[in-house]
C-alpha cells in the first residue's frame, strides 16, 4: 500500500523537485599519491572553467551550483604544495598531498623475459607504450548517455567482474627481486572465461595483445576518466563503440605478466593511475566474499 502510494505520488512530485543540475557521485577523496582530490572553482553560473595540473587537462564538473575540479593524483607524486592552473585566471588553485607510504610486494614470475625482455621484446614494448599512453591521455568531453544535456555527470561504477581482491592498489613490486613500477590498479582473481563487464557506460577507444598487459581494453568515460582491462582470455569488443554499464566487454585470463588467471582494473583520471576503491563506498567488502568461500572449502 505505501509503495503504491509513493509510485502514485512520484511524477507529481518530480517536476518541482528536478534541481537545475543533477547532484555528482564524486569519488571519495585522498589527498596522496594514488588519490583523488576535489577543487571548488567558484560558482557555476559562467561557463566551466578549463583546468589543469601537471600540464593535463583535467576533469571539472557541476555540483551544487558550483564548479569543482576532480584531481587524479600521480602514484610518483611528492608530498607537498601541488597546483592547479586555471585558463584565463591568473590565480593558480593550491592543494596539499601528503606523502604515502605503500607497502611491498614480491612476485616470482617463472617467464623470466617478462621480467627482462630480450632485444625484440624491448622494441615491442617501446610500441606499445606509446599506444597506452595515447590512450590514457584520452579527453573527450562528453562521452556518454549519462551525460544529460549539457552536464557531465561523473559515472557511478559497477564491479566489472566479481571475484576476490587478490592485490590491491599502489603495492611497491620486486619481480623476481627486481624493482618494477608500482601497482597501478587493483586485481580480482576469477575463474578464466568469467565475463568482465563495463563499471560504466563509455566508449573503447583501444584494445589489443600487450607484451605485458595481455589482451587489454580501454573505455573512455569522458573528461579524463579512462579505465583499464589486463590479461583477459578474449575481447569482445571493437574500438569505436560505445558500451552501456554492464555489457560484457571480454572475460578473465591469464595473458600477458601475470602469476594467475586475474582482471588487472585500473582507473585513470587526468593521467594518473588512481585507487578504484574511491570510487566504491566498501570495495573491499565487495571483493571479500569469495575469500571467505574458498578459505571454507581448502578448510574442509
Ligand atoms: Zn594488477
Amino acid at each position: 500500500m505505501a509503495a503504491e502510494q509513493l509510485s502514485l505520488a512520484l511524477p507529481e512530485a518530480f517536476p518541482e523537485t528536478v534541481p537545475a543540475t543533477l547532484p555528482q557521485m564524486l569519488p571519495h577523496t585522498a589527498a596522496v599519491p594514488g588519490g583523488v582530490v576535489t577543487l571548488d572553482l567558484g560558482s557555476s553560473q559562467g561557463p566551466a572553467p578549463v583546468a589543469h595540473y601537471n600540464k593535463k587537462r583535467v576533469m571539472v564538473v557541476e555540483n551544487n551550483g558550483r564548479w569543482q575540479a576532480v584531481v587524479g593524483i600521480r602514484l610518483t607524486a611528492r608530498g607537498g604544495k601541488h597546483q592547479l592552473k586555471i585558463t584565463g585566471r591568473k590565480q593558480a588553485v593550491n592543494f596539499k598531498i601528503n606523502a604515502k607510504k605503500y607497502a611491498e610486494q614480491r612476485l616470482t614470475i617463472k617467464n623470466k623475459r617478462k621480467v627482462n625482455p630480450n632485444k625484440t621484446d624491448l622494441k615491442r614494448i617501446r610500441g606499445e607504450r606509446g599506444r597506452i599512453r595515447k590512450a590514457l591521455r584520452h579527453w573527450q568531453q562528453k562521452t556518454n548517455e549519462a551525460n544529460v544535456g549539457a552536464q557531465f555527470i561523473l559515472p557511478k561504477f559497477i564491479l566489472p567482474v566479481t571475484g576476490r581482491l587478490s592485490s590491491p592498489f599502489g603495492l611497491r613490486r620486486f619481480f623476481n627481486k627486481q624493482p618494477r613500477r608500482p601497482h597501478s590498479g587493483i586485481d580480482i582473481a576469477a575463474t578464466k572465461g568469467t565475463p568482465i563487464i563495463a563499471p560504466a557506460a563509455g566508449r573503447i577507444i583501444e584494445n589489443g595483445n600487450f607484451f605485458f598487459n595481455g589482451n587489454s581494453v580501454f573505455i573512455d568515460h569522458g573528461q579524463g576518466l579512462i579505465t583499464m582491462y589486463s590479461h583477459m582470455s578474449r575481447i569482445d569488443i571493437k574500438p569505436g563503440q560505445i558500451v552501456e554499464q554492464g555489457e560484457t566487454i571480454g572475460a578473465v585470463g591469464q595473458t600477458g605478466r601475470a602469476t594467475g588467471p586475474h582482471l588487472h582494473w585500473s582507473v585513470s583520471l587526468n593521467d594518473a593511475r588512481v585507487d578504484p576503491s574511491l570510487f566504491f563506498s566498501d570495495l573491499e567488502s565487495l571483493l571479500s566474499a569469495p575469500i571467505k568461500q574458498s578459505a571454507k572449502r581448502f578448510s574442509k
